[in-house]
Order: C-alpha cells, then sequence, then structure tokens
C-alpha cells in the first residue's frame, strides 16, 4: 500500500558533514564534458544503482554521459530509470570519452577486459568500497571500505555538488543502499547510511513501490529453482559449512535464468550453525569450465580471505572469485581453506 507522503521534499540540499569527499575528485569530474561511467560486471544492485545515480548526477550538470557495464544490467533491475542506455562493447563507443568513472570494482580486472584498452588512453576516477583497492585511478581515487555501498559513496558526491537526493537520482542511490547492506541489516551499515536514507525519503522517495518492484518480481521458475536448490543444499563440516552447487543447465531445467540463483547464498547464510555459505556455479569461459564462487559469513569470520586465496576478493563478510575448476573439484580444494576461517 502506498501511503501519503507526511513530509514535504525540502528541495535544498543536505549535507553529511561527516564524510568528505576528496576535491581532486570533484575537480577531475567536473573538468571533463564526456563521461564514461563504468562498473563490475555482472554487476549487482550497488554496481548498477551507483552508475545510475552518477550519471544522473552528471547529467544534471550537463554533461554528456554513457554507462557502460560488460555485461549489462541484470533483469531484475530493468525498471531502474536510467540516465543512458548501458554500452556493453567498447567498440561501438560514439567517440573517446574525456574521462572513465570506474565504480565498486576492487581492481580494473573486475570491469573487464573489453574496457581495458581505455583505462590506459584516458583519465580514471576510481570510486569503490572494497578493502585493498589498489588506487588504479589515474586522476583521483577515492576509497574508503568503511562505506557499506559504492552507492552511499555517489550520494555523498551528488550532495556536495548540491544536488538535493531526489526523483530518478534518489531511487539509484536507494537500490546500492539496500542491496550491499541487505536492506540496512548488515554489520556495514552506518550512521551516515541511514541519514542518507532519511533525506532520500525526505526528498519524497516512494520505499514501498521501489521493494515491491525488487521483491515482488519472481518468475515461477525461479521459485522452482530455489526449491530445488534448497532440497539438494548440503550441510558440511558438522553443520558450520552450507553448500549449493548449480550447473550450468539447472536453471534451464526450471525455466528460470541463470542470474535467478543470485542470492541463494544468502538462504544457506540463514541455517542456524552455519558459519559459512557457499553458492557454487558453473560457468563456461573462453571455452573452458569454471566456477564462480560466492561466499558468506557473519561477524568476525572472514571470507574474503579465503576468495583471496582464489584471486578473488570482496568484503569480510561477502566474497567472491572465479576457479578455473567445475564446481564439485572447486568445492574439494575450497573446503581446507574455508575451515580457516573458524578455527
Ligand atoms: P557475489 O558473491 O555477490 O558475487 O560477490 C560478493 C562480493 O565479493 C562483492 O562485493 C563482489 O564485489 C566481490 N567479488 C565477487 N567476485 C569477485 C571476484 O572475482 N574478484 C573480486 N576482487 N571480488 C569479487
Ligand atoms: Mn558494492
Amino acid at each position: 500500500m502506498n501511503m501519503p507522503r507526511e513530509f514535504p521534499a525540502r528541495g535544498a540540499c543536505m549535507r553529511d558533514s561527516t564524510v568528505t569527499v576528496p576535491e581532486t575528485l570533484l575537480a577531475a569530474l567536473k573538468s571533463h564534458d564526456r563521461v564514461l561511467i563504468a562498473a563490475h560486471a555482472n554487476p549487482d544492485g550497488d554496481a548498477a544503482g551507483a552508475s545510475a545515480a552518477l550519471g544522473w548526477t552528471l547529467r544534471t550538470l550537463g554533461k554528456e554521459v554513457l554507462l557502460y557495464n560488460e555485461t549489462g544490467f541484470p533483469d531484475y533491475l530493468g525498471w531502474l530509470r536510467l540516465p543512458s542506455p548501458v554500452l556493453r562493447d567498447i567498440s561501438a563507443l560514439p567517440g573517446k570519452p574525456g574521462l572513465v568513472v570506474a565504480l565498486d570494482s576492487g581492481d580494473a580486472a573486475r570491469l573487464g577486459e573489453g574496457i581495458q584498452g581505455l583505462l590506459r588512453e584516458v583519465p580514471v576516477v576510481n570510486i569503490d568500497h572494497h578493502p585493498g583497492n589498489p588506487e588504479y585511478g589515474s586522476a583521483a581515487n577515492w576509497g574508503d571500505p568503511a562505506m557499506p555501498a559504492t552507492g552511499e559513496m555517489i550520494g555523498h558526491l551528488a550532495e556536495a555538488l548540491e544536488l538535493p537526493l531526489e526523483g530518478a537520482l534518489a531511487e539509484a542511490v536507494y537500490v546500492a543502499l539496500v542491496s550491499d547492506t541487505g536492506s540496512f541489516a548488515y554489520g556495514n551499515t552506518r550512521p551516515s547510511t541511514l541519514r542518507m536514507a532519511a533525506r532520500l525519503l525526505e526528498g519524497g522517495l516512494d520505499i514501498a513501490g521501489i521493494r515491491a518492484r525488487l521483491d515482488n518480481n519472481w518468475s515461477e521458475g525461479k521459485l522452482r529453482l530455489w526449491g530445488r536448490l534448497m532440497s539438494d543444499a548440503r550441510i558440511l563440516d558438522g553443520g558450520r559449512l552450507g553448500v549449493a552447487l548449480i550447473s550450468r543447465s539447472l536453471p534451464d531445467e526450471y525455466g528460470a535464468l541463470r542470474e535467478d540463483a543470485e542470492g541463494f547464498v544468502e538462504q544457506l547464510r540463514r541455517i542456524k550453525g552455519v558459519r559459512v555459505a557457499l553458492l557454487l556455479r558453473e560457468v563456461e569461459k573462453d571455452g573452458r569450465i569454471m566456477t564462480r564462487v560466492s561466499l558468506r559469513s557473519s561477524g568476525a569470520d572472514d571470507v574474503r580471505k579465503v576468495a583471496a586465496q582464489f584471486g578473488g576478493g570482496g568484503h569480510r563478510n561477502a566474497a567472491g572469485a572465479t576457479v578455473d575448476l567445475p564446481p564439485e573439484k572447486t568445492l574439494a580444494v575450497i573446503q581446507p581453506y574455508i575451515r580457516h576461517v573458524w578455527n
């Protein structure tokens, strides 16, 4: 149900005095008129939301903006209002941008192979919240692992540029915040995050409408797929490890999409006693069978260290990697590393 709004939109821009946006970053953004905004491939709500939010911000400032993502945005965010189409092929760029802004990408490789050449040719701004980001921005870097979402950083950036968090910009920021904080429930949620959420509401954000668009959009196929994943889930290591394996063909069996498995790892974490949740998805890359690994934990249990052993990364309680082995073999190889998490 849509409640009537009780508070008038403020119009004026409130800022959070506890957060400082680097001046070098603002200067780099101001000095370029054609900006390509890129985020990590297979984007989540934070990568997609932060991209859209920065795009709206720069468009409001009169700049030419193009969003780029090697794998495109997921179907479940198809309703998100975007400041430009999402380009997937760099060779189709309608001219060279003056600046590339990389978002939510702990390293440059996560942006995908297609954009690597361009990153060497034009100035790059890197805005990210992953620990260990190597500051690959040639023009400016803003890395803050204490930020729960890159989208929160973009919200502060928009406010530093005196834009109120309203309309499509506010929606995009909100999608980013809820995606990376588990709707303000994970330990990464900060007072500044909740204050920003309050400003979004003051700006007129329709949170119930967004919640319905985010949550109440499952296909029957996704429901059946999750049913199968729940019945097949393995509980290992004396109940401390929850595992689900997904073959490439499984989603098809249920008329589901590959992306429908996204988020299932959170279900495994819900099991009492499970300290590490592990989702292993079979993928094909360059003709080889590989495994996309998603890891989740809680509190002090650090799964980023496990992902890092396999060339991946992420955050303490949410991390991922791609392993050059099929899922069953990946499980055998990764399980000893996972045991270090609780030992
Ligand atoms: P997810 O399991 O949702 O794919 O990813 C969880 C977290 O780990 C996200 O913050 C994501 O950015 C990070 N992550 C996932 N896969 C990789 C990877 O292959 N490399 C790095 N560096 N980080 C990853
Ligand atoms: Mn993120």
